[in-house]
């Protein structure tokens, strides 16, 4: 199952190197070849004696060293079986073999067919692994989830990928492509959708049957070409849609003494690199990676191969290298250059992902952009709720001075008829203005009048102290002796005319007092209404 706790992701995550050790065969026996390797009790490591020091010896340690007795079932449980497991949570997962030519590469993902029910069971990964998927489908069936099981099965001979499904027999060019849904995938590769475990053997027997007879002597071909079996299976969940792939990348490599240069003439030379192309592409990428140096580039794109397993090495993907050997002294050199290389294996780093309608590598890059665009949608959303909260706000303050505003119904066109604020303020500021004018007019008009009211005052005050005067000399004449008593009785009626005068002098002076009040008055008001209107447009043209 998919690691969970931290020890065993570390340990998930690296791909599983694995060592299978075959019996002695029968050229080596001739070549008076002996067993050249020694197996540790911890089942992990292999010591191998050196060619130049007989009594000197080299240690490997793997995920587990299978010795020569080991049985398929035995590989198969612990190369692959927890893979084709994860192939139900949606994850990728490489099974490889990789070794010399006769190591057991293809005993391994191959093996023989069941003979009989009773003949002990020599199948290999390959049919195991069918027979695991279509059992864990069938006894995982329940209502809401659909399975789809599909095939393709294509080989790489000189750089060149042919489709060993094609009935054809025309599609011997393929090439590689990437998109979403589909990760890294061979274009126009037939891909076949199958029912069940049987179905699919006899497919994949087809195809191994090509591969076989194409060669031009018994295994020449075939050692020099690339085997890759893809088997992906869709988790259709049918309640939200989801579709969770699972990949099987089932993988027998060329034989890997091609890898290194032989003594060859330079044309066959040439030919040798392009056949080798996909395994020396195979072992930089696998030596990029495992240098662990910052943003190295790795060539991925360099071979077929490695382009089409690119998940499988450094990517998102489960793998186990399974190395086949060969045991014996006369193999020796080719025994060690290939636990080399799965020594070198052990280091690489995947990081298994679960993919839910899409994946591979360049895949990813397409879902970071969609990642980015979700989290600039967000951002908007949220400068929109910042917005949203603005708009509230201000709905309050309006509230606060008109309200609560009636139901929806009237409210667009209550809302219209409320004159907006600026609007009000304007209006306020011209009907001041003209208060101020009528102010200032009624002002002037008390002023005219306090000044009348003073000045007649100082005339009857005037008039007053004349008809005093006048009453005081007529007084004063009356006590002389030549005034006659007819004279004296003319002179009292006019003194009462006089003290009439007088009299009504201060009646004019009184009703007088209640008019320059009110002028007063008038005046010190519309100085007041002066001082706050001026305020009032200060402090107007400050709100502006
Ligand atoms: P490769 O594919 O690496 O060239 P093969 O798988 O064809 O090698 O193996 C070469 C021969 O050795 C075959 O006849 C195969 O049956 C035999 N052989 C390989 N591995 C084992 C094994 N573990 N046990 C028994 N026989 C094996
Ligand atoms: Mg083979």
């Amino acid at each position: 199952m998919i690691p969970s706790t931290k020890k065993d992701a570390k340990k998930g995550t690296g791909i599983q190197v694995f060592a299978r050790f075959r019996p002695q065969n029968s050229i080596e026996d001739k070549n008076k070849g002996h067993e050249a390797i020694k197996f540790d009790k911890d089942e992990k490591t292999i010591a191998v004696m050196t060619p130049e020091k007989k009594n000197e010896s080299q240690m490997y340690t793997f995920d587990k060293v299978f010795k020569q007795n080991s049985t398929q079932d035995e590989v198969y449980n612990l190369a692959a079986r927890p893979l084709i497991e994860d192939l139900f949570s949606g994850y990728y997962a490489t099974v490889f073999a990789y070794g010399q030519t006769g190591g057991g590469k293809t005993y391994t993902m191959e093996g023989k067919p069941k003979k009989d029910k009773d003949a002990e069971d020599l199948r290999g990964v390959i049919p195991r692994a069918v027979e695991h998927i279509f059992d864990r489908i069938e006894s995982k069936s329940d209502e809401s989830t659909e399975y789809t099981v599909t095939v393709s099965y294509v080989e790489i001979y000189m750089e060149k990928i042919r489709d060993l499904l094609d009935a054809t027999n025309t599609k011997n060019n393929l090439g590689i492509r990437v998109d979403l849904q589909r990760g890294v995938y061979v274009d126009g590769a037939t891909e076949i959708v199958v029912n069940s475990d049987l179905e699919l053997l006899k497919i994949l027997e087809r195809g191994s049957h090509k591969r076989h007879v194409s060669g031009t002597s018994m295994n020449v071909e075939s050692s020099r070409s690339h085997a890759i079996c893809m088997i992906s299976l869709a988790a259709k969940n049918v309640n939200d849609f989801t579709i969770k792939t699972g990949k099987l990348f089932l993988v027998d490599l060329a034989g890997s003494e091609m890898v290194r240069k032989t003594g060859a003439t330079d044309q066959r030379l040439q030919e040798a690199k392009q056949i080798n192309k996909s395994l020396t592409s195979l072992g930089i990428v696998i030596k990029t990676l495992t240098e662990r140096k910052l943003n190295a580039h790795v060539p991925y794109r360099d071979s077929k191969l490695t382009r089409i397993l690119q998940d499988s090495l450094g990517g998102t993907s489960r793998a186990s290298l399974i190395i086949a050997c060969s045991p014996s002294s006369f193999n020796l050199a080719e025994t060690v250059s290939t636990l080399r290389f799965g020594t070198r294996a052990k280091f690489i780093k995947n990081k298994p992902r679960v993919h839910v309608g899409y994946g591979g590598t360049e895949a990813e890059e397409l879902l970071r952009k969609r990642d980015e665009e979700i989290s600039r949608l967000k951002e908007q959303i949220a400068a929109l709720t910042d917005a949203a909260d603005v708009v509230n706000k201000e709905n309050q303050a309006f509230r606060s001075v008109y309200g609560e505003l009636p139901p929806d119904a009237e409210l667009t066109e209550e809302f219209k008829r409320k004159p907006k604020l600026p609007q009000q303020f304007q209006r306020a500021v011209e009907y001041c203005s003209i208060l101020e004018a009528e102010v200032f007019a009624i002002s002037k008009e008390a002023k005219l009048v306090r000044h009348a009211t003073s000045e007649i005052r100082q005339h009857i005050v005037t008039q007053r102290d004349v008809f005093g005067e006048a009453r005081h000399q007529m007084a004063a004449a009356f006590r002389a002796p030549e005034c006659t008593e007819e004279m004296r009785g003319k002179g009292r009626e006019v003194d009462e005319i006089l003290a009439m005068a007088r009299w009504r002098s201060e009646d004019v002076l009184k009703s007088l007092r209640p008019l320059e009040r009110a002028s007063l008055a008038i005046e010190v008001a519309a100085k007041d209404s002066k001082t706050f209107g001026g305020q009032y447009h200060n402090n107007n043209n400050n709100n502006n």
